[in-house]
């Protein structure tokens, strides 16, 4: 059976391993010609971790990766510890891999050459544009040329062609604007940054920076609120200086990080609303395709991740041959899930930027003294996201 992803991103190349893994011919169409992702960062949770290591990446992953001891959450004016939870070896214990901090690119990079080791095709310069079902399967008009396969799998990222054919929506902005920068640790004071993901909250904006490249940088994601988002692209250069003046009132370890960050970025941050079907008989879709959601926990690319896996194997066991059927029940596993969390990240920026003094002071309190008083509880409570072990679910 052939299966046309749309999309090489993160999403669109762990479907093509986990599709090849069961036993199905993928075949690649990127639109651009160059495979490599935005200099970034990533955080890897358990969840997507266990799917990559599942499909054979577990040595090169823990070559690049790097793994942070705890998440700490500081106040953004005077630094001070509000709360903290574990990841480090408690992870390890606690879901059986690692958190991960990666490269963005290196990332890509491992599952490229996975992608090129297992022999799937990679037509890069093709942007899938439209398609039609028919009995036998899918005819796929390309910028390139026309291509037919049994089935089609949008992994084509939140400005989906193929989610056309689902929903007539547009990305909407959010009113918030993402800057992001890798700063070499070289760069800054020793200790300034410590092993961990550490998370400043102020009123309206917050800020998470963290190691990627084994220790040799520091990763920052600086998240603004913003009304209006004047730039053609979403994604653009930030003016020298920009970034040190949104956050200048706050810390000085903060100002001090942030003066280094030489070429920095930002993004408007855009989110569409759920859509009730994302399946039809031959064709699917997944990740920001089918379910964008805000990145405030750091979860697009686990879902992505986590779909892929799914299908994959929800298609392998399919009883009755019918590819439909197996589509259908691939979305409504997902869809609940993709949600869940889509809600929860909408909720975790709502809470990192309260605004009102007495919001603030009460979210403090109660972060604090559950981490403090009642850690088995305060960590549980993130079991249902970083526990869900998609490998086991789906065998
Ligand atoms: C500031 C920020 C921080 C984030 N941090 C994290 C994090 O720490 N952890 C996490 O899990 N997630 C994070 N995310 C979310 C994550 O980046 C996305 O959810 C993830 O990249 C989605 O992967 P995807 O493969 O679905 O789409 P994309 O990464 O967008 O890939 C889509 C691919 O499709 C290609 N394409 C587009 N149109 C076509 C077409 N018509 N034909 C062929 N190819 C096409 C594109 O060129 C691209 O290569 C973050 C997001 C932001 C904005």
């Amino acid at each position: 059976m052939k299966v046309v992803i749309a999309g090489a991103g993160i999403g669109g190349l762990t479907a093509a391993l986990a599709l090849k893994n069961s036993g199905f011919e993928p075949e690649l169409h990127e639109r651009s010609d160059l495979l490599a992702e935005a200099g970034a960062g990533i955080q890897l949770s358990p969840n997507a971790v266990k799917v990559l290591f599942a499909l054979g990446l577990r040595e090169p992953l823990e070559a690049i990766g790097f793994e942070p001891k705890a998440v700490r959450l500081r106040s953004a004016s005077s630094a001070r510890l509000i709360a903290y939870r574990p990841l480090g070896a408690f992870s390890t214990d606690r879901y059986g891999v690692p958190y991960l901090h990666l490269r963005r690119e290196a990332l890509h990079a491992v599952l490229r050459e996975a992608v090129a080791e297992r022999g799937i095709p990679v037509k890069t310069g093709s942007a899938v544009e439209t398609f039609t079902e028919t009995d036998a399967g899918v005819d796929i008009q390309c910028s390139d040329g026309n291509v037919t396969a049994d089935a089609l799998i949008g992994a084509d990222g939140i400005h989906s062609r193929v989610r056309r054919a689902f929903a007539e929506d547009e990305p909407r902005f959010t009113g918030m604007v993402a800057y992001r920068a890798v700063v070499p640790a070289s760069a800054l004071p020793p200790k300034l940054v410590e092993p961990t993901a550490t998370v400043w909250m102020g009123p309206g904006r917050h800020l998470v920076h963290y190691y990627v490249d084994g220790g040799e940088q520091v990763n920052v994601v600086a998240v603004v609120e913003s009304d209006a988002w004047s730039e053609e692209s979403w994604k653009t250069a930030a003016e020298p200086g920009e970034l040190p003046a949104a956050f200048s009132g706050w810390h000085r370890k903060v100002r001090t990080l942030l003066e280094a960050a030489e070429d920095c970025h930002k993004w408007a941050l855009f989110d569409r609303a759920p859509i009730p079907r994302w399946s039809s008989e031959r064709v699917t879709l997944l990740g920001d395709a089918a379910h964008p959601m805000l990145p405030f926990l750091a979860q697009g690319a686990a879902m992505a991740i986590e779909d892929g896996w799914v299908l994959s194997r929800v298609l392998e066991h399919r009883e009755d041959e019918a590819i439909a059927t197996a589509l259908d029940q691939y979305q409504q596993l997902r869809q609940l899930r993709a949600r869940k969390v889509a809600e929860a990240s909408k909720a975790q920026g709502d809470m990192f930027h309260l605004h009102a003094p007495g919001a603030r002071l009460a979210r403090d309190l109660k972060l604090g003294i559950g981490c403090r008083l009642l850690p088995e509880i305060a960590m549980a409570e993130y079991d249902w996201l970083h526990g869900y072990d998609a490998v086991r679910r789906f065998k």
